[in-house]
């Protein structure tokens, strides 16, 4: 077994994904409650005791839940996450915590940073309204003495494509992306217009249109390497989206620039496809 890579479920309620290799298991964000962590990791050869490190996106509620911190400081497991995030989690008991424990570790969105043994982070600032945010190049070395390690994009929440992103993620196996909406589902979904603006703003979330563009743009940019080979969809909107929606909007893309890139989909209520990436 090699570097794998799992969603363990995702959307407006709840996010966390695992980067797995054989010598460190890897938590992105901690959206769901402990109990729901360990039975989502069940089956994917991770488990609480086996994590190594987590790392943060940003701290809306959806992706970092209070008693899932304090599970962490129990068990004092290095937690990494931005300097901003530090200064909006000091006041906390569980974040006071795991400091005392000297478990926090904090990254400057500048340089990349290791967090466990052969798996380096390099930071994508990322356009989202809970300023700082983060996605990530993930590199992960499969142990096996292989000189090239897997590489990953985890790009989930985001307004807009900046400039510079798709290159930081045109050479990665696997890339983890938003695909949070239907813009006319959105616009005719009867929430409050605020919230509508919200989503649709430069500061929101990435529509299926918008999350193909991005796919789109990966794939010009890796020209010659064939582009990712697996594409996982994240952070759809229950209310506003289908994963059939979704899929067609990323397939579209596959057959028209006469890619292999697989697609799948992720779930708010269960675990998604546990991907051996290298
Ligand atoms: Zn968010
Ligand atoms: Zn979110």
């Amino acid at each position: 077994m090699g570097v794998r890579f799992c969603v363990l479920g995702s959307g407006s309620a709840g996010n966390a994904a695992l980067v797995m290799t054989p010598r460190a298991h890897v938590l992105i964000d901690l959206g769901f409650t402990p109990d729901d962590l360990a039975a989502r990791m069940e089956g994917t050869g991770a488990a609480w005791d086996s994590l190594k490190a987590v790392v943060l996106t940003h701290t809306h509620g959806d992706h970092l839940k209070k008693r899932t911190l304090k599970e962490i400081a129990n068990r004092e497991i290095p937690f990494f996450c931005h300097e901003g995030h530090a200064k909006h989690l000091q006041g906390g008991r569980y974040f006071k915590r795991l400091a005392a424990a000297g478990a926090v570790r904090t990254y400057s969105g500048r340089e990349p940073f290791e967090v466990a043994d052969g798996i380096r982070f390099l930071p994508l600032h990322l356009p989202h309204d809970c300023p700082p945010t983060y996605g990530f190049r993930i590199e992960a070395l499969n142990g096996n003495g292989d000189e090239r390690p897997a590489k990953l994009g985890y790009l989930a929440d985001l307004g807009h494509e900046r400039a510079g992103l798709c290159e930081a993620v045109a050479d990665v196996d696997l890339l983890a992306l938003e695909f949070n909406h239907d813009e006319d589902l959105e616009r005719n979904s009867g929430r409050h217009p605020k919230l509508i603006d919200r989503v649709l703003g430069d500061q929101g979330h990435l529509s299926n249109r918008q999350a193909a563009l991005v796919f789109e743009n990966v794939l010009k940019l890796a020209n010659g390497t064939g582009g990712p080979r697996l594409l996982v969809q994240m952070h759809l909107s229950e209310d506003c989206n289908r994963p059939d929606l979704a899929y067609k909007a990323a397939q579209e893309v596959v057959l028209r620039m006469g890619a292999h890139t697989k697609v799948f989909s992720t779930k708010q209520n269960l675990r998604g496809t546990v991907h051996e990436i290298a």
